[in-house]
């Protein structure tokens, strides 16, 4: 960790923003109602929303559950996470929510979005016993990622591995499983991960028309069913309630969105 608290990698000079085509960040700020998108995105999001009207609530109910989801593990004891997929920040982020538990807790986030690159720096402000650190990169290059989080937390102690609406954009032929291996596998015993996952089981009919859309604009997507959302975790002891729809794990009142969504999510613990 550098002295001021924050440290980011860029790893390379950052791409430029391509703002010719949409892309899955940006979009996903759209749903979220951020200010973070080009037109381009805006059009594609808004052809998402004309076949799935439930598209918004879908990107709400994913990012509630990361809220609980970190909140839970961090109420473990838990103090250290490594973020993978962060998106453009739209707060609370994850290193706000678990220091508001564990006001010492240490965060590294990877993407590789270049306009995420450049919002970096809101998730690099947080407690002053805290710190926080980004990394631009590529989860198919899981080593790199693990080299990273090596410099910033201590892997001899459990690390919250968070994995949110990412793994869709790792396509099978890019082996999401070993991926997730790889990542998990440098972590030690008590260590959770954290993941959420798109599914089609819901509606195949306008996820595969949604995952078109995607495609069209250059985004490989693939949505996976739950006994392919479930396999991410094996090895892992599944945290009650197992792998459910967003809304159905650990509800609060406070949930912004409580009807059912096509998202599984799960949190399990390395034994
Ligand atoms: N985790 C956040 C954002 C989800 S949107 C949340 O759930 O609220 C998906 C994010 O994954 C985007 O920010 C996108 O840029 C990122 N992403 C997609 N493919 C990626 C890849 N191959 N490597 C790293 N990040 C990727």
């Amino acid at each position: 960790m550098t002295d001021t608290g924050s440290s980011t990698d860029t790893g390379f000079s950052p791409e430029r923003i391509a703002t010719g085509k949409p892309h899955s960040a940006r979009m996903y700020d759209w749903f979220l109602d951020g200010k973070d998108h080009y037109p381009v995105d805006a059009e594609a999001a808004s052809k998402v929303l004309e076949l799935f009207p439930g598209a918004k609530d879908a990107a709400w109910a994913n990012r509630e559950f990361m809220h609980r989801a970190a909140r839970f593990v961090a109420r473990l004891g838990i103090d250290q996470f490594l973020d993978v997929g962060t998106g453009i920040p739209t707060e609370p982020n994850l290193h706000q929510v678990v220091q508001a538990v564990v006001p010492s807790a240490r965060v590294v986030y990877a993407d590789n979005d270049p306009i995420v690159l450049r919002h970096a720096e809101a998730l690099l402000h947080g407690t002053p016993e805290g710190r926080t650190a980004y990394l631009h990169a590529d989860v198919r290059e899981p080593e790199r990622i693990v080299e990273y989080a090596r410099e910033h937390l201590d892997l001899t102690r459990p690390v919250g591995l968070s994995l949110i609406a990412l793994l869709p954009f790792v396509t099978d032929e890019r082996d999401p499983y070993g991926v997730v291996r790889t990542l998990l596998d440098p972590l030690p015993s008590g260590s959770h991960l954290i993941l959420s996952h798109g599914s089609a089981e819901f509606d195949p009919e306008v996820m595969e028309r949604i995952e078109e859309v995607y495609r069209a604009g250059g985004t490989p997507v693939q949505t996976r069913t739950h006994a392919e959302v479930t396999r991410f975790f094996d090895g892992l002891e599944l945290c009650d309630p197992g792998v459910v729809p967003a809304t159905r794990w650990h509800p609060e009142p406070a949930m912004r969105v409580r009807q059912e969504q096509p998202v599984y999510v799960g949190v399990a613990r390395k034994p």
